[in-house]
């Protein structure tokens, strides 16, 4: 049995700290039922705190060259590797998720992110644009204190994305991660302080919604950057908007995956079991809308029912298991709501359908044929392992299918045809998109969605314009004149 009872409840200004006024938060793991810690909700003083030692914290960070910043994030990086396998196990109970998972792409794709950050963060500069005698200069300059809000399919990796770009840029972060997953972001804040980020410069404090709702209204924040899903996020960036404060919103999808006749079926099948069943079906870019021509249908479905039925099913913290819980109660009672609209609006129920008995909130892959697009299943978001397998015959058709959806956060195609591929993806909405692979997410890439799946890009180079504005400073040579 593991102790994952953290020393407090919020890490801020550099040490755990605790107010047991604050409401109380059980954490739960999803493959028992079991209470694995205690935690209170951040409370008004707790809030405050994170503000000041975050504002306090910012103003000495801003004024350190970026070469020092990213020596800091590179040594996070390198704790976080060091540690791979207990921040794993911590993950693991936190989600749910496999070990078979989170040993390879949570502490591991955060690590990532402090890497890549911590290397841009000596190269971040403006330009110089010479007019005439005159000249302009430009400088990339911090936005201040920013807040992070985390969702809970990834907690770790969400507070390492959003952590690292805004740290590199000269920015304090305090984040708040979801209410269901609270233990993994305080490992980052401890492991960035351990490597010598200043007390207050990353501060994680937990609650519900509300606690999210009094960082982003305050005046001080100077953006916000949301996990979470589009409704949240409308409210989240409609309260930013009051104050005019920057935003990133990583928001849900229903993505399309098109699988031509020319494709190769296993590695199509592979895609397919990748966008749907990877951590239980929990991940925003998921290609739930899976439509497959008509020709290789009947050859897909086949191999697909047999290779999803060997699914390892069970303790997440067996590495041989490749199938962990939902995150929580009431997230399996939202599946299994969409899976009883799927059979009663007439989809053809494939493999799965069904809770498992027992303790833990389990629940079998889950796979639909003959869905249509009116279907309650093919058109909301279900974060949960319910693939949809729609037909299609004419590329035309499907592309305009695949578009018919007000999310546009990720889309693949799979065809050994290449011209067919980047015609394809070509014309498709999505910010995130995939040929012959589905899901891959390496920080070098933008990632983030169009229409309502978000606003802005994580990683890459893209996220340094998110924390960073530019400022331009007009320099005159000669004398200045005016009319009177
Ligand atoms: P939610 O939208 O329910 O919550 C997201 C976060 O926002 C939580 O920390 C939540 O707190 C907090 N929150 C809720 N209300 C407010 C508010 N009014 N003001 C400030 N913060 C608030 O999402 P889930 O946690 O259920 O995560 C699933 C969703 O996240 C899916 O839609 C999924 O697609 C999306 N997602 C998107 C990703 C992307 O990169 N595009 C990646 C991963 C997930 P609490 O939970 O404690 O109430």
């Amino acid at each position: 049995m593991y102790d994952l009872q953290p020393k407090a409840s919020h890490f801020v200004d550099g040490a755990y700290v605790e107010d047991t006024a604050g409401a109380a938060l059980d954490v739960i793991y999803p493959a028992t039922g079991q209470v694995i810690a205690k935690l209170h909700e951040a409370t008004d003083a707790i809030i405050e705190k994170a503000i000041e030692s975050g504002l306090r914290a910012q103003k000495e960070w801003a004024a350190t060259p970026g070469r020092e910043r990213g020596r800091v994030l590179t040594r996070a990086a390198q704790i976080i590797r060091e540690r791979n396998r207990e921040l794993s196990v911590l993950e693991t109970h936190d989600t749910g998720k496999p070990m078979q998972e989170t040993l390879y792409v949570d502490a591991t794709s955060a690590a990532d992110a402090m890497e890549y950050f911590g290397g841009l963060a000596a190269t971040l500069t403006g330009e110089h644009i010479q007019l005439g005698e005159d000249w302009v200069y430009t400088v990339r300059e911090a936005l201040g204190l920013c807040v992070g809000i985390g969702a809970w399919n990834y907690p770790t990796q969400i507070a390492g994305w959003k952590g690292a770009p805004a740290l590199a840029c000269g920015n304090a972060l305090t984040f708040k991660p979801s209410e269901e997953t609270p233990l993994c972001a305080l490992k980052i804040a401890e492991i960035l302080h351990e490597a010598g980020a200043p007390a207050g410069l990353y501060n994680v404090v937990q609650g519900r919604g509300a606690v999210g709702a009094k960082l982003v209204t305050d005046a001080r924040v100077a953006k916000v950057s949301l996990t979470g899903s589009v409704p949240t996020g409308r409210k989240v960036y409609a309260a930013a908007a009051e104050g005019m404060k920057h935003v990133t919103m990583e928001l849900g999808g229903k993505s399309p995956l098109i699988i031509f006749d020319d494709a190769d079926l296993e590695t199509a099948v592979s895609g397919a079991i990748l966008g749907n069943f990877y951590s239980s079906g929990q991940v925003c870019s998921n290609g739930t809308r899976v439509f497959v021509q008509k020709g290789i249908k009947e050859a897909f479905l086949k191999r697909l029912a047999e290779r999803v039925e060997t699914a390892k099913i069970g303790d997440p913290l067996d590495e041989e298991v490749s199938f962990g819980p939902m995150v929580s109660e009431r997230q399996r009672s939202i599946v299994l709501s969409y899976i009883e609209k799927g059979q009663a609006e007439g989809a053809r129920l494939i493999t799965g359908g069904n809770a498992i008995e027992g303790e833990g909130f389990y629940i079998q892959p889950t796979v639909f044929a003959d869905v249509t697009d009116d279907m309650t299943i093919a058109k909301e978001e279900i974060f949960g392992p319910v693939m949809s397998v729609l037909d299609f015959e004419d590329e035309d058709d499907v592309i305009a299918r695949a578009n018919d959806t007000e999310f546009g956060l990720a889309a693949g195609v799979f065809t050994t045809n290449l011209t067919c591929a980047h015609r394809v993806i070509g014309q498709i909405k999505a910010g995130s998109c995939y040929i012959n692979t589905y899901n891959d997410a390496p920080v070098e890439a933008p990632f983030g969605g169009m229409k309502a799946s978000g606003v802005g890009r994580e990683n890459s180079k893209e996220a340094i314009s998110h924390f960073s504005e530019v400022k331009s400073v007009y320099v005159r040579m000669g004398d200045l004149e005016a009319p009177y």
